[in-house]
């Protein structure tokens, strides 16, 4: 790999390792990549984080294909990360844990409604769920480039969810956000039926974080 590579593969492990410190991951369970020159680079299959080195990440082609220089193999769920990139030109880095508010909430076939005006961060009203498929397979991709449409994430029926940002730190940082929402939602829940704020207001929202720019659009 070149010196760029290199760097860019200690900054997937160092992201996949904070995904655990930080509390959204545990184990090996999770997955991280990020975008480079010809494809991307991905966390290994069934490795412990604190175990690899930069050495044990994976670069996989924009055709598909692992490089013929990787150590591994790479992450069982390399084939979504390998479409969002395909699919949204914007996506620099994405992030798969299986977190416990978000997981809960997506085996119960659940989303994220417009409970909270912070859910507009991820590109819409609403956070979608993608319909159950086996992990690892191009019907799991598919159903989760559905349910990214217009966003820059989703939850996936009873496994996890996915958050894809303009880099390896921003989207981690939306990985936290969305676990942090999923939680509140999940809180919110056990007092009753939702309040919901309209789709007007969350269209005002949205707006506003467009121009606000640092902290609004979830990929500016
Ligand atoms: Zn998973």
């Amino acid at each position: 790999m070149s010196d760029a590579t290199d760097d860019l593969a200690s900054k997937v492990l160092a992201t996949a390792r904070a995904m655990n410190t930080c509390g959204i991951n545990r184990g090996s369970a999770g997955n991280v990549s990020a975008r480079c020159a010809g494809g991307f680079i991905i966390t290994p299959t069934g490795m412990a984080y604190e175990a690899c080195t930069a050495k044990d990440m994976v670069k996989v082609g924009a055709d598909g294909t692992v490089a013929a220089t990787a150590l591994r193999k790479p992450s069982s769920e390399w084939r979504f990360h390998h479409d969002i990139y395909a699919a949204r030109p914007e996506a620099g880095a994405v992030v798969h844990t299986h977190s416990p508010f978000a997981t809960a909430l997506a085996c119960q076939g659940q989303g994220v409604p417009a409970f909270h005006y912070m859910v507009a961060r991820f590109g819409g009203a609403d956070v979608h769920c993608a319909a159950y498929a086996t992990f690892g397979t191009q019907e799991l991709s598919d159903a989760i480039i559905s349910a990214l449409h217009g966003r820059c994430a989703c939850l996936m029926a009873h496994h996890g969810m996915v958050v894809f940002g303009r880099d390896a730190d921003h989207a981690l940082e939306l990985a936290v956000e969305l676990e942090t929402l999923c939680e509140q939602y999940w809180r919110v829940l056990q007092l009753g039926a939702a309040r919901l704020l309209s789709p007007a207001e969350m269209t005002r929202v949205m707006a506003r974080f467009a121009t606000y720019g640092q902290q609004g659009n979830p990929l500016g």
